[in-house]
């Protein structure tokens, strides 16, 4: 009998089997992973230093504890190559897969800014548990971290890593924390959190550069003249759902892997959530949309076809310096922010032109009132 084959042991992939194996016992399944497998949390990664665990401590079971808890074989450091739609199988370096029904859970991948300079090999980002373990191998006694932008893994990471004792610089063109997220005042909210835990922030300029300077020092050169100097360089500059390889397949994609809401792709027996997917035109990069896709898409594979539903999906974002959060209104929403504010406590709500609630950012005590708008709020994709 022909496997299902999920590729990627990430919160998407490990869900789907989780939720798969409460629906069927026996049907073979098999997870094939770039990465070492261990299962974790990714949001976990950014609260690290405030919760003083290394990578080993976040991870939650080895490879070896997920195979015999859920009966399935977990294949890791394979990379997959490429997908064979009419052969039903996966091609792996020096070696094939078939597959009966085969999941993408991809993920996304780090963007990196094209940077100059002879340090730029020295630059990090942290998208999973690996990078999470090199990153903190390098802060092994270090001081000064320079941050490259400023969205919710750049805020996440500066508000960490100044309770771990790190002096933090953070470097964001658009302007002001959370530019992509959240309406000015809340930006301003989040950023006078930061600072007061001494973050320093460099807002208009882009980072152009990263050279060696004078004892094992990094050089980040901004397009202002600005030189900011640091012994470690994280660079946070935004994620791209990892689409090469279904589009080489000949699947459609557009930003995500294009699915309709059982989360089938347009090729037959092959599905996808998480971040890599676009699911009837949602990418939404966080942990909620993906456990309601994860339900929904191992309903399908254990033979009832089920269309996953998005309720509300509120993103809580770590700062803790300033607490926030933000239901960004739907991508193509017409409407306006209307604020209230009492210093860092910024009720922010996005109305239509009839008045109608499509999205809210809270910062400080305002968080308080989520649950009240959540139930104000349309569902996303009821
Ligand atoms: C620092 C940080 C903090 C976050 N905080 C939050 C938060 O507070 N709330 C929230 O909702 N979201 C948060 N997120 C986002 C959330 O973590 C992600 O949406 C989620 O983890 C994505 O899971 P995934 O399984 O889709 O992708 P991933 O976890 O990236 O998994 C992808 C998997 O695919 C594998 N893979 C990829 N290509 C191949 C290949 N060719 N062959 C084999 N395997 C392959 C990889 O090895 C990996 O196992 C955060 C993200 C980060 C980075």
């Amino acid at each position: 009998m022909k496997p299902i084959v999920v590729i990627g042991s990430g919160l998407a992939g490990f869900n789907v089997v989780k939720e798969f194996r409460k629906l069927d016992k026996e049907t073979p399944l098999v997870v094939l992973t770039a990465d070492d497998g261990r299962s974790y949390s990714k949001p976990m990664l950014s609260t690290g230093f405030t919760k003083e665990k290394t990578a080993d401590d976040l991870a939650m079971a080895s490879p070896e504890q997920v195979a015999e808890q859920f009966n399935v074989t977990v294949r890791t450091h394979v990379h997959v190559a490429g997908i064979d739609v009419d052969g039903h199988r996966v091609l792996l370096p020096d070696d094939h897969l078939d597959y009966s029904k085969l999941v993408l859970a991809l993920g996304a991948d780090t963007w990196t800014p094209p940077l100059e300079g002879d340090a730029v090999g020295e630059v990090f980002s942290v998208n999973d548990l690996m990078d999470y373990g090199r990153f903190r191998e390098a802060l092994q006694g270090k001081r000064r971290v320079t941050i490259l932008g400023g969205g919710l893994i750049g805020c996440e990471f500066a508000n960490d890593l100044s309770n771990g004792g790190f002096e933090v610089a953070l470097v964001e063109p658009m302007g002001r924390c959370l530019p992509l997220l959240l309406p000015r005042a809340a930006s301003e909210a989040v950023g006078r959190g930061l600072e007061t835990l001494g973050v320093r922030f460099h807002f208009g300029p882009l980072a152009q550069a990263v050279h060696h300077g004078d004892d094992g020092t990094l050089i980040t050169e901004l397009s202002d003249g600005t030189r900011v100097e640091s012994e470690v360089v994280l660079s946070a500059i935004g994620l791209r759902p990892r689409i090469d390889m279904a589009k080489e397949a000949g699947l459609r994609t557009n930003r995500g892997i294009l699915t309709d809401r059982t989360l089938r792709t347009s090729a037959e027996d092959i599905y996808a959530l998480g971040d890599c997917a676009e699911v009837e035109g949602h990418v939404l990069p966080y942990v909620l949309p993906l456990m309601a896709s994860a339900r929904a898409l191992a309903k399908t594979l254990a033979g009832e076809e089920t269309a996953v539903s998005y309720g509300v999906m509120p993103v809580t974002i770590k700062t803790p310096a300033c607490p926030v959060v933000v239901c960004p209104p739907p991508a193509d929403s017409e409407g306006e922010w209307e604020v209230t504010q009492q210093e860092n406590d910024v009720t922010a709500l996005f109305r239509g032109a009839d008045g109608t609630l499509l999205g809210y950012a809270l910062t400080g005590e305002a968080v308080k009132e989520k649950l009240k708008l959540n139930k104000e709020l349309p569902a996303l994709m009821p």
